[in-house]
């Protein structure tokens, strides 16, 4: 992905979010937000007043790194859902989590987005028994996610699963590590989308 850079944990403290970009580290007491939950740079320690703008591009920058997508992605989601009979913040939100790439890390397959991303181009993933090598394919009721069979002894395909309990799965996914599959159970409901972030004040932002 063109937007996230190696200094990914910079983006975690400039967001006083933890993003979950460096896979099991982010659990780990190594997490640099952990250490330090303030902004870098030499004025991070100080209280900032931000305008109403800044807010809601902090928001729409939380969300946009938080899923790893680039500006133009981002607000391609965010036209998308302006344009649907739903409200406008919860199906950009519904967009974002329905991207194989964040099923594939949300299952448990992959050790954070950008492994996703990588393990999708590289024809490691199925979706109802079809190599699908498109990160941005948005998922559907019913639809089963599955790691290719050849790929299923990659060590990070074993790391990411044996991990993947210090996260929860949330409900509208089921995933069978044993079988190296997930179903998409239901479509997520606004509560079972678990960012932190104001999704109105993104559609504030782009509204402008
Ligand atoms: Fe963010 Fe912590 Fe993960 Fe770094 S280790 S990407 S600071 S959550």
């Amino acid at each position: 992905m063109s937007c996230v850079t190696n200094s990914v944990c910079k983006l975690c403290r400039r967001e006083n979010m933890k993003l979950f970009l460096k896979g099991d580290r982010c659990f780990s007491d190594k997490c640099s937000f952990d250490r330090r939950p303030y902004p870098p740079g030499q004025h991070g320690q100080s209280r900032l007043k931000f305008s109403e703008f800044a807010l809601q591009l902090r928001e729409k920058q939380k969300a946009k790194r938080y899923y790893g997508l680039s500006e133009k992605q981002f607000r391609k989601y965010f036209e998308l859902a302006d344009k649907s009979k739903e409200i406008t913040g919860t199906k950009l939100l519904k967009f974002l989590e329905l991207r194989l790439d964040n099923v594939v890390y949300t299952l448990g397959f992959a050790n954070s987005r950008r492994e996703a991303r990588q393990m999708i181009s590289h024809n490691h993933i199925l979706v109802n028994a079809k190599r699908v090598n498109i990160a941005s394919f948005i998922v559907k009721k019913g639809d089963v996610i599955e790691v290719a069979k050849a790929s299923r002894e990659m060590n990070k395909v074993l790391a990411a699963i044996q991990a993947v309990s210090r996260r929860t799965v949330p409900g509208w996914l089921d995933a069978n590590h044993a079988a190296f599959t997930g179903t998409v159970k239901d479509l997520p409901t606004r509560d079972e989308v678990t960012i932190p972030v104001e999704e109105s004040m993104i559609v504030e932002y782009y509204s402008r």
